[in-house]
């Protein structure tokens, strides 16, 4: 097998070693529940636990009693959207996001339709940029919650959120927005940026799948989320994953290490592969924000080929990417955020995100230019796609 490329890290990223270290601890030497304060192993566990909350809480300046774990993600969105629309129902049933969030989203806010509560999806131009003209002409007596992702997981596109945060304040609507993408590789200043609730999570960012967090601004009305014990100070109860936890704070801790260096360094690997991708294959278009992107994410399209094909050829060169429709797998249907940018089927279909770490090298990138000029004349040479191919 030749070497590995790993270039799908907005699907999840490695586990960091000292990450993993930190972890195995808390299952055979400090096992203890911590919730059990009588004896030293269980206060153990909480000690942990407090420290995680509060190495996190710092890093997007928050009280630490305003962060709290979740199961992942996917659940924190849940719980922001269901939590503010059933606590706040009896002032409205409004909200508004828009077309291109993560499927927890836009699931969530399709099955409160069930409850008669209504959703504006907000339109984004050809880069994946919001209005915020028409988010302001949105704005209803009745809206109670504006949730707006910080930056897209598809394309990259970071997204204004210190300005729709004053925009919701403004007219006393709460603000939500799902920074799984943008934690490590974004600012996040939630008190600065006027953000009242935010979804984080661990795997995205150097740490174990199955956790996450969400950050409540204090006063925020939102319902509780998992009904039981006493635990996250009643809202999310169940015996903590204090592993798991341990190691959100541990990859957290790493990140804020080097974060700018970290962040320049992405920057210009990212710019290299989107130069070399440019200037060696003809008929691309980069989809996503030319400046205002992930520094870490390139997703083009390429014209007269289909996605699935670029990654079975990638994958026999041990380079693992993602396509346009590669986050509902085993569907056909295109993206529905490069929809929403305004491509057509064929064209969205064609697209291909690489999201690089820090571990790709020069020389990595120029193998996977290579390797993608290579594939796409192959795909194009025998594609009925392909308007140069005689029929
Ligand atoms: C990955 C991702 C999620 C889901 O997070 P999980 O921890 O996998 O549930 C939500 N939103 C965005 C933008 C993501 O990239």
């Amino acid at each position: 097998m030749s070497k590995k490329i790993y270039l799908d890290n907005a699907a999840t990223t490695k586990v960091r070693k000292e990450v993993v270290e930190e972890m195995i601890k808390y299952f055979d030497e400090f096992y203890g529940n911590p919730s059990s304060q009588l004896y030293e192993l269980g206060r153990k566990s909480k000690e942990a636990i407090e420290k995680s909350r509060k190495t996190i809480a710092d890093f997007i300046n928050a009280d630490e009693k305003e962060f709290y774990f979740t199961g992942g993600g996917s659940e924190s969105d849940n719980w922001a959207i269901k939590g503010v629309a059933f606590a706040n129902m009896k002032k409205g049933k409004h909200i508004i996001t828009t077309k291109i969030e993560h499927h927890a989203i836009l699931h969530t806010c399709e099955y409160l339709e069930k409850f008669g509560f209504e959703t504006t999806y907000l339109d984004v131009d050809q880069y994946g940029m919001i209005d915020l003209e028409q988010l302001k002409v949105s704005i209803r007596p009745d809206t109670i919650l504006i949730s707006i992702m910080y930056a897209n997981n598809e394309i990259g596109t970071i997204q204004p959120i210190e300005q729709i945060g004053e925009i919701a304040h403004e007219h006393g609507i709460i603000f939500h927005t799902d920074a799984v993408q943008a934690m490590g590789a974004v600012k996040i200043d939630v008190k600065k940026q006027h953000i009242d609730l935010m979804s984080m999570s661990a795997h995205k960012v150097g740490g174990p799948k199955g956790i996450g967090g969400m950050y409540i601004r204090k006063g925020v009305k939102i319902d509780n989320f998992i009904h039981g014990g006493g635990q996250e100070r009643g809202k999310r109860a169940g015996t903590e994953g204090v592993q798991n936890i341990v190691g959100f704070g541990k990859a957290v801790e790493l990140i804020n290490k080097n974060f700018d260096k970290h962040v320049e360094a992405l920057t210009l690997k990212r710019n290299k592969l989107i130069e070399g991708i440019k200037s060696n294959i003809e008929d691309v278009i980069l989809n996503g924000h030319p400046t205002m992107r992930l520094p870490n994410n390139v997703n083009f399209s390429y014209k007269y080929v289909e996605g699935e094909s670029i990654l079975l050829l990638l994958d026999m060169e041990g380079i693992a990417a993602s396509s346009g429709s590669a986050c509902t797998s085993g569907s056909l249907d295109p993206s529905h955020v490069l929809l929403a940018t305004g491509l057509d089927h064929g064209t969205a279909h064609g697209s291909i995100r690489f999201t690089l770490s820090e571990e790709i090298t020069d020389e990595d990138i120029e193998f996977v230019v290579e390797t993608m000029k290579s594939i796409i004349e192959k795909l194009r040479k025998i594609s009925p796609l392909n308007k140069n191919n005689a029929m």
